[in-house]
């Protein structure tokens, strides 16, 4: 078993090398954005055939840090969806973050590869392209997100047509760091605050979206995409103690749930030795050290981040492109400290609302809706 690692750097990607070490699956090839001295020491441990470092300025170091061994280096866009099509591994884990993870999707189904899906941003803007093309050629995406595993999981109980048999999800959300906080409240929350997750440990965007609950707005498109449903058969679950991961509602309205702490090597395994169980890294769960499980509603009012992501969804076509693509850039302008945390869900509304809605069914289409949303996030706030 040979896979590629797109994003190897990350929170994802290095807890799937764990995976890999663990399982004695090989690595044989591995992008990340700039930390090449990360990407070296992977290159060196696992025997890395080939790697690319997307910021071209670490070309250089990178080479020196894998003098003495026949490591391939590439670089930009152009080596990252080189990775993503290579044939020689068995499947493409794109753990990539943010829009820049699509052309590599489309780049790996365009070559028949099997892809294992981190990058939630590839479906939420391009869903509509990917989804068609993974069609055509037969390819099942994997996805590696805790919830969309989970519903994947329970899926995989359900014997003959899915489709017919699947009435509904249940999308569980942890709720973030600002449950129970009222939209005023959260006009001064520092980025330290933002960033202080209370039950899963992630990369720094993902760990705001969660904040604002634009991450839960982003994995209700995203399970749109891949379970074939409409939003309205999404239902969103606040579950603090995320212990469910989310369920299934099926036609005779039982509900298969996916249970377990708090760990993503659970997703990320199963997606790379599907659909074989094997010991894992994570940990057991005990429910009665937990006791109590607790359910609520989205606070829509709050986190209108969250109000934003379900009304594009309804709307379809580029919406899902237009609020991913002003919550990218909304993000990065919080996270360097120029706008507040409010300012994210205003800019996300504003661009929903002053973008003209167009078909999401060419990658032009896709791209330049997320440029125009972007654009409308540095025009207001910039
Ligand atoms: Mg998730």
């Amino acid at each position: 078993m040979k896979i590629n690692l797109l994003g190897s750097g990350g929170s994802i990607g290095t807890q799937t090398a764990d995976v890999c070490r663990l399982r004695g699956i090989e690595i044989h090839s591995a992008a990340l954005k700039s930390n090449y001295k990360k990407l070296a020491e992977q290159a060196r441990e696992f025997k890395i055939k080939r790697v690319c470092i997307f910021d071209e300025k670490y070309y250089k170091p990178l080479k020196q840090e894998l003098s003495g061994t026949d490591t391939e280096i590439l670089t930009g866009i152009d080596g990252l969806c080189e990775l993503a099509a290579d044939k020689e591994a068995d499947i493409t884990v794109n753990s990539v973050v943010g829009m820049v993870g699509l052309k590599p999707t489309l780049a790996a189904l365009e070559n028949g590869m099997n892809v294992a899906l981190a990058n939630k941003e590839t479906l939420v803007a391009g869903g509509d392209i990917v989804m068609k093309l993974a069609a055509q050629k037969g390819i099942t995406i994997l996805p590696i997100d805790s919830e969309h595993s989970a519903i994947f999981q329970c899926l995989m109980g359900v014997r003959g047509d899915c489709d017919k048999q699947l009435k509904g999800i249940i999308l569980t959300a942890s709720g973030g760091p600002f449950f129970g906080k009222s939209y005023s409240e959260l006009e001064d929350v520092t980025l330290e605050q933002a960033l202080c997750h209370p039950n899963w440990s992630m990369g720094k965007k993902i760990t705001v979206d969660s904040a604002t609950l634009m991450n839960k707005g982003l994995e209700l498109m995203e399970a749109c995409h891949l379970f074939n449903v409409k939003p309205s058969q999404v239902e969103i679950v606040v579950h603090r103690q995320s212990v469910i991961h989310s369920a299934v509602v099926l036609s005779d309205n039982a509900v298969i749930a996916q249970l377990g702490v708090p760990d993503m090597t659970i997703p990320i395994q199963l997606a790379l030795t599907y659909p074989q169980r094997m010991p894992s890294l994570s940990g057991e769960l005990s429910l009665t050290d937990y006791g109590t499980l607790t359910f609520a509603k989205p606070d829509y009012e709050t986190f209108i981040c969250l109000s934003a992501a379900v009304k594009a969804a309804e709307t379809g076509g580029t919406a899902g492109s237009i609020v991913n693509g002003a919550n990218e850039r909304a993000v990065e302008l919080f996270l360097d400290g120029k706008i507040g945390f409010n300012d994210i869900g205003r800019g996300v509304s504003g661009a929903l609302e002053n973008i003209t809605v167009k078909k999401a069914d060419s990658l032009e289409a896709v791209l330049s809706a997320d440029a125009e949303a972007r654009a409308y996030i540095d025009s207001r706030f910039c």
